[in-house]
């Protein structure tokens, strides 16, 4: 059970990195104060016993029962049936989808605590899907907190690190308050209360966020990002004062006609006007700061290559940064096959650096980018590590910039020579609707290719229940069977990878098993591989290029189809659990399909929970896919269907980014206005300390928002 001990053992900080602590690492969990101030999710009450006789219609409890009988049924829907009882009546848990862990644990006889939401009717008392395990030890003293979590980190691991965290900031007085507020509790008194609730704190009001402790935390959070814009804002008129200096790449614009030349296409009218906004402000002496906007499969690749050019034809080498390696090489075989010929006759080259490069060629590669010969840079992260030293950099172009942090932008700042700051364009897909864009990112100069290239047949998007997976699997093979490819997503939710890795691989199975089916139209040559986060580097990228080749023509992935992802030949798209999804990602992974000349086609299967419902933001995402393809519009629902808090989500890096306080609400409103009024006073009088709550709350690794 998850009580908290009096006197909890602090972990150690380990050194080696597990994979666990990558995770941490990903959802930005690195100083103790980022664990302190990673609050959970929701919580569940396994303080105490509810008897069985007194456990109403409909509410969730928490029984302790002896299991007499468990079966599996296969009439209908393959089910688990346990039959447990404790002193005063007896009840009957189901379970569509089990594994022999939950057979075991299960086994007659077996004494169990056993939580979930119970049914009564005319057949008994009943659970679906409850929760349990065996009822040894002391039961919880505390509520039990359920923590955010991500990939590969269970929710005991993140339990104990978020705990250990906690402890060692407090010890370490990291909580010290910056403003008193005098009816709300102290910092330290609410992340207290926040991760180990007391029985007698209302769940409700936790939940909701309008307990005392939750509004000291929104005020703390709306505060840091009142002095941190404010201070940014100060930044700025300070840069402005002193004109900022970049190199101006003005001149003979051979380069771009060759590149032209070679295109196997004409740019779109959209393309060649963002092309023009992009050229006149390279031209200038002062850094460009610009966001090109376009939906998936809009060409900014291109764009990107063209910019690239002007800078190069002017004598100035360009870095493209993006967020993933199957992603960078991508983008390096299509740029080199674009560029490299015209580069190699003006003695120029394009180079390559990972993290997971071998040390010669990256010596041979960071060589060619110091003595400037390396005309073009692409790559991962690994572009910003301080050995890397550019002999002329001009243009940096970071493609898919929401999942890049401010810090790593300021890193690039700084790789450029004397007083020059470096042009600046990133790329998106995920639009973001002016308004926002507007009071988000002001000084920011926004492109927008707001046009497809021709010739794209529209992606048809179908729903269906997931008790339809059957027709699905025959569509597959129809789509086979014409030389196509498929991919099917399963998701990963996030507080049970290893179930989801579980359903991932039988999906797997399945679709291999149904290749082989005589009745479904058998197709026994057909290749079907699985892709998951837990599959090392090397082997996913294998999996990928075999996949490119139409080596392997059914990917079954958990997401790490990563964005942009490019094969063309790729007609079917199946999600499954997409009612699990947020709208911009089935959006994102639609947007795989549907690049070549040929129908394609996405299905979104979905589940409904037991009462045979889809929630209403479900329903009204899948809505949205089938209504439109448009991503300007998928933004605008999304925005209807989230408010303005969430679509900015916490996942988003940059300083404004809200976790808790949620600007739609009134209180959370007079929040912002109490801490517009103190950031600048807080500022002028104690710049340390404005400093050090910004530090705060500021996402590991990343500094004062500079855009
Ligand atoms: P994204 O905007 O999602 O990054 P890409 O740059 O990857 O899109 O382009 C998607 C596909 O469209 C690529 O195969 C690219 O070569 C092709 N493409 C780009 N521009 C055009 C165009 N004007 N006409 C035809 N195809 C184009
Ligand atoms: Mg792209």
């Amino acid at each position: 059970m998850n009580t908290a001990p009096a006197t909890p053992s602090i972990p150690a900080k380990p050194h080696a990195k597990t994979h666990a602590q990558r995770a941490l690492t990903k959802l930005g969990l690195v100083r103790d104060i980022d664990f302190a101030l990673h609050l959970p999710l929701r919580y569940e009450d396994e303080t105490h016993i509810t008897a069985l006789r007194d456990a109403r219609h409909g509410e969730t409890v928490q029984i302790e029962a002896v299991v007499t009988q468990s079966s599996i049924q296969s009439r209908g829907k393959r089910q688990l049936m346990v039959t447990v009882r404790d002193q005063t009546d007896e009840c009957q848990l189901r379970f569509f989808n089990f594994y022999p862990s939950h057979q075991r644990t299960l086994a007659v006889g077996a004494s169990l605590w056993i939580r979930g939401e119970l049914k009564r009717s005319l057949a008994g008392l009943s659970m679906l899907h409850p929760s349990f395990k065996p009822a040894v030890g002391e039961l919880a003293q505390v509520l039990t907190a359920v923590y955010p979590t991500t990939a590969g980190l269970p929710q005991g691991y993140i339990r104990k690190a978020v705990w250990g965290g906690l402890l060692r900031a407090s010890q370490r007085s990291e909580l010290s308050e910056t403003v008193v507020i005098s009816h709300l509790p102290s910092l330290a008194d609410s992340l207290e209360l926040l991760h180990h609730p007391t029985p007698d704190v209302s769940i409700a009001e936790l939940e909701d966020k309008s307990h005392p402790a939750w509004q000291r935390l929104k005020a703390e959070e709306l505060l840091a990002q009142q002095l941190s814009q404010l201070q940014a804002r100060r930044e700025r008129a300070k840069m402005r004062a002193h004109a900022l200096k970049a190199p101006p790449a003005q001149g003979d614009v051979s380069l771009i006609n060759q590149l032209l030349a070679i295109l196997p296409f004409q740019l779109t009218a959209a393309q060649e006007r963002v092309q023009r906004e992009i050229a006149a402000d390279l031209a200038l002496a002062k850094p460009m700061n610009r966001l090109l906007q376009g939906d998936v499969g809009s060409g900014k690749t291109v764009v990107a290559a063209l910019a690239a050019a002007q800078c190069i034809e002017a004598g100035f080498q360009c870095a493209l940064m993006v967020p993933t390696e199957i992603l960078a090489q991508q983008h390096f075989a299509k740029l080199v096959g674009w560029l490299e010929p015209l580069l190699a006759t003006r003695g120029l080259s394009v180079a390559w650096l990972s993290g997971t490069q071998k040390a010669k060629e990256r010596r041979e590669m960071l060589a060619k980018i110091e003595s400037g010969e390396a005309a073009l840079v692409v790559g991962t992260h690994a572009i910003i590590q301080s050995k890397v030293t550019f002999a002329k950099l001009a243009l940096v172009i970071v493609d898919e910039q929401h999942r890049f942090g401010v810090a790593q932008r300021l890193a690039l700042k700084e790789k450029t020579q004397g007083d020059m700051y470096p042009h600046l364009l990133m790329m998106s897909a995920t639009p973001i609707p002016r308004t926002l864009a507007m009071s988000y990112y002001a000084d920011l100069d926004v492109s927008t290719i707001d046009e497809l290239p021709p010739g794209r047949t529209p992606i048809i998007t179908k729903i269906a229940r997931m008790t339809k997976r059957d027709e699905v699997v025959r569509r597959i093979v129809d789509q086979l069977k014409a030389g196509r490819q498929v991919y099917w997503v399963c998701p990963l939710i996030e507080e049970s990878e290893a179930v989801d890795l579980v359903n991932a691989t039988e999906t797997h199975e399945a679709l291999q098993a149904a290749l082989k089916n005589v009745s479904m139209g058998a197709l026994p040559s057909a290749k079907v591989e699985l892709l998951h986060s837990k599959i090392p580097t090397p082997a996913k990228k294998a999996i990928m290029q075999a996949f490119e080749k139409n080596e392997v023509q059914v990917l079954v992935s958990t997401t790490v189809i990563e964005v942009g992802v490019d094969v063309p030949n790729a007609t079917l798209m199946v999600i499954e659990h997409a009612e699990r999804f947020g709208l911009a990602q089935l959006h994102q992974l639609r947007g795989r399909v549907g690049r070549g000349l040929a129908a394609s086609a996405c299905v979104l299967l979905y589940a409904t929970n037991e009462s045979g419902r889809l929630g209403d933001a479900a329903k009204a995402r899948l809505k949205a896919m089938v209504d439109t393809t448009d991503g300007f519009e998928i933004a605008r629902r999304d925005l209807d269907i989230r408010g303005p808090g969430e679509f900015l989500g916490a996942r988003q890096s940059g300083a404004q980014m809200l976790r808790f306080a949620d600007l739609s609400k009134p209180e959370d409103q007079d929040w912002l206005k109490w801490a517009q009024v103190t950031a600048p006073t807080l500022l002028d009088a104690k710049p340390d300390m404005a400093l050090k709550h910004v530090e705060r709350w500021l996402p590991s690794g990343s500094s004062f928002m500079g855009a």
